[in-house]
């Protein structure tokens, strides 16, 4: 009945969906939500768009995924400059001149990096093993102590010397005024949501919600002479060889009659104690206007509580450590002997992808089967 099924209407197979539609493909998306969109689904409360499942800030430096979503959505202007709380003191993030000069007082670059030399030296590091040498080696001790360390082992559950470099290296250092937390030449947020964007993407093509792929695989593998699955690789076959871990992510959030709570879309909570990583306020992601650009009296927060996986939770982030990179090796072993079916996107590759490595990976998964 169907040339591909789709499993998992997120980003991944939004776009696989559009580009098999479009080159002549009958599809079918399926997802076990009642909403499309996956993880960057958006809602609207009181003329805000919410991200109920964590804040999304697309930006990338690829010209090709920036120029293919202009077909989707119309972005905003928004730059993604966090700002860290860590018990009361503010810092700018990512770690740049203004975070080095309320730490140390320095004023010029050279004094920055000498001082982060310093520290880096005292603190004996050589080639960085781990999350915390490598977060040592960058910035140095103070840094690490305040601004790294608790966050660190809120959102991952695991000491910073159990946890892979890599990590720590999606934040930009730079010895410039600059608080752009990232280092890409396009950024922004979708006008009217990412859900309005998704439903683009899926537009004219049959998408059914509500259905769980795993719950009955064989009858929905009937419908389609093939499948890209995007949901947990290890799911997919019923955790035969164990679990891999994700952390998972639960959230609180508040509607105030205030219009303004903590003046920043994001503000990260860097200390160990405080039991969430960060506070969301989501007006800020569209300047705090509506749809028609009157100010919003109201503000929606969204306190961001980090939590192991355990079955039955949503998984939100791989833990892209040696263990799990092992067992995933032998599940991708797996995968690679189904002839039938694909594995995409962040559950399905177990892969701490961004939005647009997500959708790059869709479009040159698409070039591949067609
Ligand atoms: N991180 C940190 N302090 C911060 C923000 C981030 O130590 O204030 C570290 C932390 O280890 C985190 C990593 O940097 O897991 C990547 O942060 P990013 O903001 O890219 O994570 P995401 O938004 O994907 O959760």
């Amino acid at each position: 009945m169907y040339d591909h099924l789709i499993v998992g209407a997120g980003l991944y197979g939004a776009v696989a969906a559009r580009e098999l539609t479009d080159a002549g493909k009958k599809c079918l998306v399926i997802d076990k939500r009642p909403h499309i969109a996956g993880n960057v689904y958006t809602e609207e409360t009181e003329g805000i768009q919410v991200h109920k499942y964590g804040a999304h800030i697309f930006h990338t430096n690829s010209r090709r995924v920036w120029d293919y979503l202009q077909r989707f959505a119309e972005f905003n202007r928004f730059t993604n400059s966090p700002v860290a709380n860590y018990r009361g003191e503010l810092y700018s993030l990512p770690f740049n001149m203004y975070t080095f000069n309320k730490m140390w007082g320095v004023v010029t670059p050279a004094e920055a990096a000498a001082k982060i030399e310093e520290q880096r030296r005292a603190a004996g590091i050589g080639e960085p093993k781990n999350l915390e040498e490598q977060a040592i080696s960058l910035v140095g001790t103070d840094i690490y102590e305040k601004l790294i360390k608790g966050y660190t082992q809120k959102q991952w559950g695991r000491p910073c010397d159990k946890l892979p470099a890599f990590i720590i290296k999606r934040l930009p250092v730079r010895l410039t005024f600059d608080n752009n937390y990232f280092n890409a030449l396009y950024q922004g947020i979708p006008v009217g949501g990412y859900t309005k964007m998704a439903a683009n993407m899926l537009e004219g093509i049959e998408a059914r919600l509500n259905e769980d792929y795993l719950a009955d695989r064989a009858a929905w593998d009937k419908l389609a002479d093939s499948v890209i699955y995007t949901g947990p690789i290890d799911a997919f076959f019923g955790n035969c060889l164990g679990n891999l871990e994700y952390r998972s992510l639960r959230f609180e959030t508040e509607l105030l009659d205030i219009p303004n709570f903590q003046g920043n879309a994001a503000v990260n909570y860097t200390d160990a104690e405080t039991p969430w990583t960060r506070i969301i306020e989501h007006k800020w992601f569209e300047f705090g206007r509506d749809p028609e650009g009157s100010d919003i009296p109201k503000t929606v927060i969204t306190r961001e509580y980090p939590a192991e996986w355990k079955p039955g939770d949503e998984p939100y982030y791989p833990v892209n450590d040696e263990k799990n990179g092992t067992l995933y090796g032998k599940y991708k072993e797996l995968a690679d002997k189904e002839t039938k079916v694909i594995f995409g996107g962040r559950l399905g590759e177990y892969r701490y992808y961004d939005m647009d490595q997500v959708i790059l990976a869709a479009l040159e998964k698409v070039e591949e089967i067609l």
